[in-house]
């Protein structure tokens, strides 16, 4: 190799040893007689010193390094002298003392400056990929992603899973996003899809017999991009025969806590995870995706307010909807300004708006209680009994602020999971040092599609339904339960998955609910139906969102910085520059016409 070493394995050990390193230079300072460089490779930093008395040589090339030049140093490890040692670096006593130097390659000015604090717009970083790469923090999230995904295949292997790679270019696999589609130079007209997951595959590998699978799979799902979601993202996808739920939350749990305790042994993990029923979720924390490291639960208070003359809740309890709460505690002096960002919140969330009661006293027990300490747009149309009933259920006290939200429960739900987390970030109660995971269960089969007036699948199509609960597909749908599970943690969902169906009448009998006509079902998923007709075994699995879970263990707030080449907000891949146009030969062999009135 081109070196001996790497820059962080120079330590006191090596002293008054010769060493050749290689790396980029991260920083020269040219103190006129002395030259220091900071030599910065895949481990980290090195100072170099360069004293012309010593080597006049290597002192001439050290003058005219620039940044991100890669050089080739063989010198002398030595101790700093006293008084310039820099304590922030792990080899901050340490320093090589230049004897020769090869620039092994020049480099241009960089377009920002390849240093962690430095803050640099996000599209130019994606531009130059390669170079933002160069940065320690980047470096260690790939490290730590594949840390993780090396624990990942350990763990399945020690448990007799096989590891089964699936093609990319399939037929439509539906996970309720559209579908990337390549066209067909050899069948005119025809297309594959991309896969949105290996679902049907690793059903198929179940119906074949290999009952342990698992896969480290790439997803493609044509959805809006955000800031946990990718066009293409990276999967642990994994199935098993013969399973019941229990088994693979159980698999799961062992798996997660393992890699959190190898990877994060500073954080505390929740034992067991919680499980939650999916209605107790929405219930408590209006989310099936709830962050439970901190309290702040949402209370139905509908029956305290049952007869109130505030036209906002009487009209709503009147339709059938409900009163939910949650308390912020200490929020009470809240300014007008400060309230008015609160209702933008929860109007963000479709919902009308919410309705604060501010409690003016610290302290103050509900029995001490005035009216006079009430603050609230619907004050006069509430008595004290009522307030202190309020502050009674909520948990709160004088000095406290409550935020009431009325309608449906999709509407009350969705803005006070936002307010909760919001509060909870104001208030700094999101302890970053615990990881609480939590297994949701017993969601419904199916949702209404409103739009399209149709069932939709809570999961996908392939879930089952609770036993007890078939019998409610001929007539009641909605009122039956899947038998699909998902994780998750800190308020990120990070892996979801189901026992499957495994009969082909049961299945069509699903795909029918979900308006597929016998002719769709036959064309587009027949060959499952025909694989389940030749002894299909029971089985389950779930697939765990690999990004997401190593943003959480990198403590990064978007997945695209634990992807090495991740697209932009605009599912744009800025380094490559795709998409992009192609020559019309290329559209020609592929039988397809550019409608030119949508190119912009
Ligand atoms: N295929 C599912 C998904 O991608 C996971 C599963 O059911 O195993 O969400």
């Amino acid at each position: 190799m081109l070196k001996t070493h790497n820059a962080a394995d120079v330590d006191r050990n090596l002293l008054g040893q010769s060493v050749t390193l290689a790396g980029w230079v991260d920083r020269r300072r040219d103190h006129g007689n002395l030259i220091f460089i900071d030599l910065r490779d895949v481990s980290g930093i090195i100072q170099l010193a360069i004293n012309p008395e010593i080597k006049p040589d290597a002192h001439q090339i050290g003058s005219v390094l620039r940044n991100e030049f890669v050089i080739q140093v063989t010198g002398k490890v030595s101790l700093r002298p006293e008084g310039t040692q820099n304590p922030k670096l792990p080899t901050g006593d340490i320093e090589v003392i230049a004897e020769e130097i090869k620039i092994l390659s020049k480099a241009k000015t960089p377009p920002f400056y390849i240093n962690d604090e430095v803050e640099v717009d996000e599209n130019i970083r994606l531009r130059y990929r390669y170079l933002d790469l160069r940065r320690q923090r980047m470096k260690r999230n790939i490290v730590t992603r594949h840390k993780v995904i090396r624990y990942m295949r350990g763990f399945l292997d020690s448990q007799g899973f096989v590891e089964v790679d699936t093609p990319i270019l399939i037929k439509s696999t539906p996970e309720g996003a559209r579908d990337y589609l390549v066209p067909s130079r050899i069948h005119p007209g025809k297309f594959y899809a991309l896969p949105q997951s290996p679902q049907q595959m690793k059903q198929l590998l179940m119906v074949a017999g290999v009952e342990k699978y698992y896969q480290i799979a790439k997803c493609f799902r044509d959805e809006d991009t955000r800031a946990d979601r990718q066009p293409e993202f990276t999967q642990l996808d994994i199935e098993m025969s013969f399973v019941e739920e229990e088994d693979v939350m159980n698999l799961v749990e062992e798996l997660f806590s393992g890699i959190v305790a190898s990877i994060r042994p500073d954080v505390d993990i929740v034992a067991p995870f919680t499980r939650l029923a999916y209605a107790e979720a929405m219930e408590r924390f209006g989310s099936d995706k709830p962050d439970l490291r901190y309290g702040l639960e949402i209370k139905d208070v509908t029956d305290i307010l049952s007869g109130t003359d505030f036209g906002i809740f009487k009209n709503v309890i009147s339709a059938g909807g409900r009163i939910r709460a949650i308390v912020a505690p200490g929020c009470g002096n809240y300014s007008r300004r400060e309230l008015e960002e609160l209702q933008g919140i929860a109007r963000s969330t479709g919902a009308g708006g919410v309705v604060t009661i501010s409690l003016d006293k610290p302290g103050v027990s509900s029995d001490e209680l005035v009216m006079e300490d009430v603050h609230s747009i619907a004050a006069k149309y509430l008595q004290i009994g009522q307030i202190k009933q309020l502050v009674e259920i909520l948990g709160a006290v004088g000095g406290d602020l409550l935020l009431l939200a009325a309608g449906d429960d999709d509407v009350t739900s969705a803005a006070l999971d936002k307010l909760r987390r919001e509060m909870a970030h104001r208030l700094k109660l999101v302890n970053d040092n615990i990881f609480h995971f939590c297994f949701i269960t017993d969601f419904p089969l199916f949702y209404r599609d409103v739009e399209h007036n149709r069932w939709d699948s809570m999961h996908h199509p392939f879930t089952s339904p609770r036993e007890e609960d078939k019998p409610l597909l001929a007539d009641n749908p909605g009122g039956a339960h899947g038998r699909h599970y998902d994780l998750v943690l800190n308020g990120y969902e990070i892996a979801g998955g189901s026992i499957r169906i495994h009969e082909a009448d049961l299945q069509r009998t699903v795909f029918q609910l979900l308006a597929y006509t016998n002719e769709q079902i036959d064309e587009r998923f027949g060959h499952m139906l025909e694989a389940f007709s030749y002894g299909a075994p029971p089985h389950g699995g779930i697939a765990a969102g690999i990004d997401r879970f190593v943003m959480l263990l990198c403590e990064e707030a978007s997945i695209r910085e634990v992807i090495p080449f991740p697209k932009n907000q605009n599912a744009q891949d800025l380094t490559f520059g795709a998409p992009d146009f192609v020559t019309d030969e290329q559209l020609e062999e592929l039988h397809i016409i550019i409608n030119d009135k949508e190119i912009t």
